[in-house]
């Protein structure tokens, strides 16, 4: 895990030299995003909980929608679920509503930011809060001066651990995390956030960063190592389990009979074959196999001589109205074409 390179605080040239180059760079190309220019707890959490559901190019029109809609945090504690659903349609993730929701109300409840500061730990006060997580935390206490911190994102990650040569894997971003709430104060800070960030988006990209124009790059140690590219290094992924399931057929020239999905859970809500899993594979081949992130499916068709219990006709001609699951869509388009053909 890394442990020659443990200790970022310790190298000699992490020092006001290498931050000094950073800001002065940063003065010169840095991005004018409108949404830094507030110092405001309240809003810095909004945007960074909308920056983290939307691309850069939208998030202004969404920030700005949301704050008139919820310009403070009591505004935003006291108005109905509902209301913030409509305001966060069309961008996922709909926990993340009620839990910005949530802590809202609780945070209103217990005095605000301002009852906040006057915690002996804020940052701990922050993570306490549904939905905050170690970078939002970070981001609102740097970004409001409130608090000396580093916040790492992933972005961050893929700068920091080029910069260290740090060959711990980028998942583990805990680690990463801790190394930058060591670094001296010089580094701690909002406008040093902001520029790694930018250096991150503009020059030390995934693919071909831009070495030879880097302000970093006399103290760069992935680069003078030869080995920029060698980091972010990835953890080695587990091989994925393989689970077995049988999907029950019923179709006619008309449709085919599904069911919709529990909520929760494998395809939650979508609609589907009845199907149930194996405890071990079938002896025959599967029909199908579909890799999902957790494991890898094994899909066996079995033809029913009658629509199964709890199924209901879903006619071919309107099918594709209905969500189904990607490998479920194609097995069914393929057996419509089949009894189209057949016609
Ligand atoms: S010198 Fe290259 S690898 Fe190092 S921080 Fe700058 S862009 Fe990234």
């Amino acid at each position: 895990m890394g442990s020659a390179a443990k200790g970022w605080s310790s190298r000699s040239w992490v020092s006001e030299a290498a931050v000094g180059a950073l800001l002065a760079w940063f003065d010169r190309q840095g991005r004018v995003l409108p949404w830094r220019e507030t110092e405001d707890p309240y809003r810095i959490w909004v945007i960074e909980t909308l920056l983290q559901q939307t691309r850069i190019a939208q998030a202004e029109a969404r920030i700005v929608r949301f704050l008139a809609w919820f310009p403070s945090l009591q505004a935003l504690a006291q108005a109905p679920i509902e209301s913030v659903l409509e305001v966060w349609q069309g961008l996922g993730y709909y926990q993340r509503a009620h839990n910005l929701h949530r802590a809202a109300q609780r945070l209103h409840a217990q005095g605000g930011f301002e009852a906040l500061w006057t915690r002996p730990d804020p940052l701990q006060g922050l993570l306490a809060l549904p939905g905050i997580g170690p970078y939002t935390a970070r981001a609102i206490l740097a970004f409001s001066e409130k608090g000396a911190y580093l916040p790492v994102d992933g972005n961050l990650v893929r700068v920091l651990s080029r910069l260290f040569a740090d060959p711990t894997p980028a998942t583990d971003r805990a680690y990463y995390q801790g190394q930058a709430d060591g670094l001296p104060l010089a580094w701690r800070q909002r406008k040093v956030a902001f520029a790694l960030m930018d250096l991150a988006t503009l020059l030390c990209t995934p693919r071909q960063p831009k070495c030879l124009l880097c302000p970093l790059s006399a103290f760069c140690e992935g680069l003078r190592q030869g080995a920029v590219m060698r980091f972010p290094v990835r953890a080695e992924r587990p091989p994925r389990p393989t689970r077995h399931f049988i999907f029950k057929l019923y179709a006619t020239a008309e449709g085919v009979w599904l069911v919709q999905r529990p909520p929760k859970g494998l395809w939650g809500g979508l609609w589907c074959l009845p199907m149930e899993e194996l405890p071990a594979p079938a002896a025959e081949k599967p029909t199908f196999c579909h890799t999902l992130t957790h494991f890898q499916l094994m899909g066996y068709v079995e033809r029913l001589p009658s629509p199964a219990e709890g199924s209901r006709p879903v006619e071919w001609s309107v099918l594709g109205q209905y969500g189904l699951p990607a490998p479920i869509k194609r097995l069914l388009l393929h057996e419509a074409e089949a009894y189209h053909r057949s016609l």
